[in-house]
């Protein structure tokens, strides 16, 4: 079966209208500028999840639900234990709804899905149809079907080293150029080899490049940034007469903050953990006992970057189907910490501790509001919602160290991302002028002519046909976890 029609959601990790227009200013995206300038691609701000993180972002993109049904609200999975916290970097099987490509191959469409965050191993996937090139976040980068890993793998796993580099030098910045520009290039030769109906690719690039670079974010100065820009921009122009509907979508914007504050380090001040969590990791990574994360983890955490990149590149020259990334959970007991913070903006308290915690978040400078976890998310992965969710205080923004209170000038996610739409059925589906992550997946599946989700958190006309997708793929996520523990 086909849709008749082909669609392209093309993700670009970290934009907002605001740095796309100066983008085009500086020159970076002409044709860009032509589609919108002639009214081409329709646009509004996009509301990211909360706080605006990238792995629940694009888990709600791609799946049409709030946090609070998909279960993903950081990088981490907690889970409160008997005697502590337990964890584990967030991994696909912990996605607790189906996502857009599982959708459509239960109507036997087919998509390629690229660099979307959660999706190693890719032949894990409930879409055997699909192909799919996992996430710059796991151990490797692998293919789904593996027949395609010969002519296409070097396109994606170049360049990755580049943006490691804290310092936004120039030659870490034409690194990453270097790759959007061979990224760009495999997607192209994929789109060509193999049939679709939908194409979802995520440029992390423009993420990668804004973390750190205050200068740029802030609209002072442009060098290589805006050569990925531009190499976006070609994307969309190879693109755009060969696909029917195109959804550009990020997942949140940036911000220049003047001020940080470090929360883990008033945890520790203030009498709730004794270690902070990163401080935890810091010491169990530095042993280095499980390999296989290490390349997730030196992209997370500075101190064992050095050790872990050496380790990392030896890894992946060895990389096999047996890389597992089921093995290891690790547990910070109570004792040690009341409360932690295991990605920016999300406490876990410990069991009975939930007033204390607060009363001590409240005291934190910089902090604006304190919100309770199960009023912002909701529904049936709710109970495993962080307690707390930290709003900043402009110029204040949530940082993640455990050794000094505040640091100046850097940049930082912000809660608007964008939305643009263009191609030929714009007018259709136009349903809003400002958007949610959870719009994405009702907006897209109308455009393939598919019902949206029953329980979809998106809006879309009252007119459009539901299907229950989550309790056919309940069925068939069972079914696939009695096979594994066999
Ligand atoms: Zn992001």
């Amino acid at each position: 079966m086909s849709a008749g029609r082909r669609i392209l959601i093309l993700g670009i990790d970290g934009a907002s209208w605001k740095i796309i227009d100066k983008m085009i200013e500086w020159g970076a995206m002409p044709y860009l500028k032509h589609l919108l300038s002639n009214g081409k691609i329709k646009r509004g701000p996009m509301h990211s999840t909360l706080p605006p993180m990238t792995p629940p972002a694009w888990t709600s993109i791609a799946t049409g639900v709030n946090p609070g049904k998909h279960g993903v609200y950081g990088f981490h999975r907690i889970f409160k234990d008997k005697d502590g916290f337990r964890f584990h970097l967030m991994r696909p099987y912990d996605v607790g709804y189906p996502r857009i490509h599982e959708m459509l191959a239960m109507f036997k469409l087919k998509s390629i899905i690229i660099n979307l965050p959660l999706t190693y191993p890719p032949w894990e996937t409930l879409c055997k149809e699909c192909t799919i090139i996992n996430d710059w976040m796991a151990p490797e980068l692998r293919i789904h079907p593996v027949h395609l890993e010969p002519k296409f793998k070097h396109y994606f796993t170049k360049g990755l080293e580049g943006h490691v580099l804290k310092s936004r030098s120039e030659s870490s910045i034409n690194a990453i150029a270097d790759r959007a520009y061979t990224f760009a290039e495999g997607v192209l030769e994929l789109m060509n080899t193999v049939d679709w109906d939908l194409l979802f690719v995520v440029f992390s690039e423009p993420d990668w490049i804004m973390h750190f670079n205050p200068d740029f974010v802030g609209g002072k100065k442009a060098g290589s940034e805006l050569k990925v820009y531009s190499a976006i921009d070609d994307f969309l122009r190879k693109t755009y007469s060969i696909v029917d509907d195109i959804i550009m979508v990020s997942d949140h914007g940036f911000t220049v903050c003047n001020r940080l504050v470090n929360v883990p380090y008033f945890l520790k001040k203030y009498g709730l953990a004794e270690k902070t969590f990163q401080e935890t990791l810091t010491i169990k990574f530095s042993n280095i006992e499980v390999p296989s994360w290490i390349i997730r983890f030196l992209r997370k955490h500075d101190k064992i970057k050095k050790i872990a990149l050496s380790l990392a590149s030896k890894l992946t020259r060895k990389a096999t189907r047996t890389i597992s990334i089921e093995s290891t959970t690790h547990t910070i007991p109570y004792n040690e910490a009341k409360a932690i913070m295991p990605d920016a903006g999300i406490i876990y308290a410990a069991p009975n501790h939930e007033k204390e915690v607060l009363s001590v978040l409240e005291r934190i400078p910089g902090i604006q509001s304190v919100l309770v976890g199960k009023e912002v998310y909701w529904g049936y992965n709710a109970l495993k919602a962080p307690d707390y969710v930290l709003i900043p205080e402009e110029p204040y923004c949530i940082y993640t160290k455990s050794d000094t209170p505040f640091m100046d000038y850097n940049t930082n996610h912000h809660p608007i991302g964008l939305l643009g739409l263009g191609g030929d059925h714009v007018d259709e589906v136009w349903w809003r002028s400002s958007w949610n992550t959870w719009d994405v997946v009702p907006l897209a599946l109308t455009l393939l002519k598919l019902p949206v989700p029953a329980d979809t958190d998106g809006y879309y006309p009252g007119n459009i046909k539901r299907y229950n997708y989550y309790s056919r793929w309940n069925i068939a996520v069972r079914t696939r976890d009695i096979k594994r523990s066999h």
